[in-house]
């Protein structure tokens, strides 16, 4: 049993007898006469002190086991692959029980581990506006009880025994996919939003027969590859929000090349746009808001635009043929021919937002300048880490109010409202 505990991890007597279905003073008398013969410094007590430690510190020091005052680390280094953490797990959460109904405190049970799983206890989850649209049955009926969030930032704390990325201790994230058919061409360049057979959401969608359930819990277990690190350094609650609005911008504005010399602008500056004003301005892009009011001007500059237009007075006629790209953070219906004509040469207009009637323009906005109109859907996991380094590096996080879980269904209402600045994050302690 002891040598199923793998180098540069430990195992606690109890880890150890739960595995051999025996107790761990066996387990001590077993390995004092047995021991020599296994790699009985991986064993320690459950503080993490050794009898033995003065002979044990070599090996630790080999296998960059870390300890201190003859204590290993048990938070870093302890084994996870154990019976008892590997089990199903039944963890509070807020939910919504029916169709349209307001949420309210659920439970959800977590899978036992796989191989590739890793068990997060979720520190913070964001509020995007995907939840409220889903929980409030604007996008048709799921499967219920139905628990959203998919900007969840969190520890692990368990990990399955072929996963090697991630170990126990260490804060991650997970955003709004959790699967994908990993064989299309899509999931093969790494696109995962563009999966063939659609890739499996954080909440409300089917991975195999199970029903998934989002970040609004004290727990949620996904594979290795839907898991992403989240750097030293950034605030985990206002990190939560780049899970989603991070990518969801970042991606386009990488696909389309933002940087020194590039004009972007930036239509609606709300949870996805205010994030999105910041990574442009990062990237080095001159950056234009378009808001429908002028009560965000002074937070757009802050936020490192240059200049921030009030659509309430139609667009500038400085403006024409002036962008190289512009992302359409709302969902509203807005004149889409209008905002193309802002484009130059090449420029291309992002459809991120989904407004409810169809997007119109005249051919000849497109022959000019030869503009295109596009759109796109959150980002890859590979591209989720690119982005969540950039944000480390250029200090990026989401501008946020932190509330407890008993203030979802107002914290919904407030959203609805644009009445946040700029993202509402809920304290997973409060589920
Ligand atoms: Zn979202
Ligand atoms: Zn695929």
């Amino acid at each position: 049993m002891v040598d199923r505990v793998p180098a540069g991890r430990v195992a606690s007597y109890g880890d150890i007898a739960v595995l051999a279905g025996t107790g761990p003073r066996q387990v001590g008398r077993i390995m004092a006469g047995y021991g020599h013969l296994t790699c009985w410094w991986r064993v320690v007590r459950a503080d993490g002190t050794s009898a033995v430690a003065d002979r044990a510190a070599a090996y630790w020091d080999e296998e960059g086991i870390p300890y201190r005052d003859g204590r290993v680390s048990m938070r870093t280094c302890r084994w996870s692959n154990y019976p008892g953490r590997m089990t199903e797990l039944t963890v509070r959460a807020w939910g919504t029980p029916g169709f349209a109904a307001p949420l309210e405190p659920v439970t959800v049970t977590r899978r036992e581990l796989r191989e590739d799983d890793v068990r997060i206890r979720i520190e913070f989850a964001g509020i995007c506006h995907s939840d409220i649209h889903t929980m409030r049955g604007d996008w048709g009926e799921r499967a219920y009880p139905l628990v959203p969030g998919h900007e969840i930032v969190g520890i692990v704390e368990a990990v399955g025994p072929a996963v090697t990325t991630f170990r126990e201790g260490e804060r991650v994230g997970v955003g709004c996919f959790v699967n994908s058919c990993g064989e299309c061409d899509a999931c093969l360049a790494g696109e995962i939003s563009y999966c063939d057979e659609g890739p499996t959401p954080t909440y409300g969608g089917f991975d195999g027969e199970e029903l998934t359930q989002g970040g609004y819990s004290q727990a949620i277990v996904v594979r290795e590859s839907f898991v992403v690190s989240v750097p030293e350094g950034l605030d985990p609650a206002a990190t939560a929000p780049l899970l989603c609005a991070g990518i969801t911008t970042y991606s386009p504005l990488r696909r389309w090349g933002a940087g020194p010399g590039k004009r972007v602008g930036v239509i609606g500056m709300g949870g996805l746009g205010h994030v999105g004003v910041k990574i442009a301005a990062a990237m080095g892009a001159e950056v234009t808001v378009f808001s429908h009011s002028t009560a965000k001007r002074d937070d757009a500059l802050s936020f490192g635009a240059t200049r921030h237009v009030s659509t309430a007075d139609g667009l500038p006629e400085d403006l024409r043929r002036h962008f190289d790209i512009i992302l359409n953070t709302v969902s509203v219906d807005l004149d889409t021919a209008a905002y193309l004509g802002l484009l130059r040469f090449d420029g291309a207009l992002v459809q991120l937002g989904l407004p409810g009637e169809p997007l119109q323009a005249p051919a000849r906005m497109f022959t000019q300048q030869r503009r295109s109109l596009s759109g796109s859907l959150v980002g890859g996991i590979r591209e989720t880490q690119e982005m969540l380094d950039f944000c480390a590096t250029h200090d990026i996080t989401a501008e946020i109010e932190l509330i407890g879980a008993e203030h979802i269904n107002e914290a919904y209402d407030r959203t609805i409202a644009s009445d946040v600045r700029y993202r509402f994050v809920i304290d997973a302690t409060t589920f």
